[in-house]
């Protein structure tokens, strides 16, 4: 019996967990390991921040999906990858050995590279814990003016601040975005709309990055201080420190280098998805959508190495749809390089993206049975 171990419970495994709900798989034995028995669904986390959704609303459990597929759920979390001998190290001292493994693990934050984050950032990912302490700090806060300061002008970066906007009113939210504006990787057109529904916020836009995080002070890197309470950090998204020693190939910036069959380049019993790879015939952009579709076909892809049939390739989708929340009930939409900006769409998008995200989240409650 062949040993398939999925790594992390993200975006990606999910389709996997739903299309083995359908069709198990013959002839193997598999395991999800995960650090959190729910994942928390990222493109309502804005909404989360801002009011619109409890945390129970953002959340899929995994377990009853997993037991519908047939697969063994493990609590735990990997800390290295020895592709050579086909075994992963757990934190906990175990070890799994796998004849197939799919990583579905994301990205992680650097917690080391600004002076002053670790002590006092607000990190966004994990998401996990992060869910958990902008609970507190709204509690905190209540209705006194804090200062909040969010860094990174990513489309994470720009929901987060206008969400904590629209949260505590009584707050001063300024956005730090870093040597561009805020979503600069984003057509002109939109970027325009992004620093419209700033400005129409009161929010505080400063193009330029932190140098360090001090209590009650952001030091920007022209040596300005800004009075800061609470600093959200939503910049970066990097590879976890244990790819590098993992022997996988790695893209330049230490990401898993996958083919068009999301097979590892270096070691093809090694499929990735999701923020953890790099397409190298392919590059996209790191986001939620592009590893949920990547679910499904790496999902078959799994099937046919257990069968012993050749994987497909999958071909990413060139565009995306991105409806980027403004903190109220209203949305900017982006499809590709296209934008309808917020007004006068914006309440018509974010009922569209509140559908999207409700929808998500029951399909895979269906899933679970
Ligand atoms: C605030 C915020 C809002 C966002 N909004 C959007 C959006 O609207 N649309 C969009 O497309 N993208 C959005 N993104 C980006 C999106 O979250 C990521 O691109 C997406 O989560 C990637 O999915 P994934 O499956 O690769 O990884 P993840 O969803 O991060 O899942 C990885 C899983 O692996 C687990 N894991 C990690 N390390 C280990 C380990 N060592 N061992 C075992 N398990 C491990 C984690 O616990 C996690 O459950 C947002 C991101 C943030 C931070």
């Amino acid at each position: 019996m062949k040993q398939v171990l999925l790594l992390g419970g993200g975006h990606a495994h999910l389709g996997v967990l739903s299309a083995l709900a359908q069709q198990p798989l013959a002839g193997a034995q598999v395991t999800l390991l995960t650090p959190y028995r729910e994942l928390t669904y990222s493109g309502m986390v804005p909404g989360l921040v801002a009011g619109h959704y409890s945390p129970e609303q953002c959340r899929i459990d995994l377990a009853p999906l997993a037991a519908a597929a047939g697969v063994q759920m493990l609590a735990g979390q990997a800390i290295a990858l020895h592709a050579a001998e086909r075994r992963v190290q757990l934190a906990d001292g175990r070890s799994l050995g796998y004849d197939l493994l799919s990583l579905d693990t994301g990205s992680v934050q650097n917690r080391g590279s600004l002076p002053g984050a670790r002590e006092h950032g607000l990190f966004v990912r994990p998401i996990e814990p992060f869910v958990e302490l902008q609970a507190r700090l709204a509690a905190m806060a209540g209705p006194r003016p804090l200062n909040v300061v969010v860094l990174g002008g990513g489309a994470a970066g720009f929901e987060l601040a206008l969400a904590w906007q629209h949260r505590l009113p009584a707050c001063r939210v300024a956005l730090l975005s870093g040597d561009g504006p805020p979503l600069a990787g984003y057509p002109p057109a939109v970027v325009q709309a992004g620093l419209r529904a700033l400005a129409r916020r009161r929010i505080t836009v400063f193009r330029e990055r932190a140098a360090e995080l001090q209590a009650g002070a952001v030091v920007l890197a022209s040596g300005a201080r800004v009075a800061c309470d609470a600093a959200v950090v939503a910049t970066g998204t990097e590879p976890a420190p244990w790819l590098a020693g993992s022997g996988l190939a790695l893209c330049p910036r230490g990401f898993v280098l996958t083919g068009p069959t999301l097979q590892s380049t270096s070691h093809p019993e090694v499929l990735a998805a999701g923020d953890v790879a790099t397409r190298a015939d392919h590059p996209h952009a790191k986001s939620g959508v592009y590893a949920v579709r990547a679910g499904p076909p790496l999902a078959l892809n799994l099937q046919r190495l257990v069968a012993g049939a050749a994987p497909l390739p999958y071909q990413p989708q060139a565009r995306t749809l991105n409806l980027l929340s403004c903190g109220e009930r209203s949305a900017i939409t982006v499809w590709g390089g296209f934008s309808l900006g917020e007004a006068p769409f914006g309440r018509l998008a974010w009922w569209w993206k509140d559908r999207i995200d409700r929808g998500f989240i029951a399909r895979f409650a269906r899933a679970a049975g």
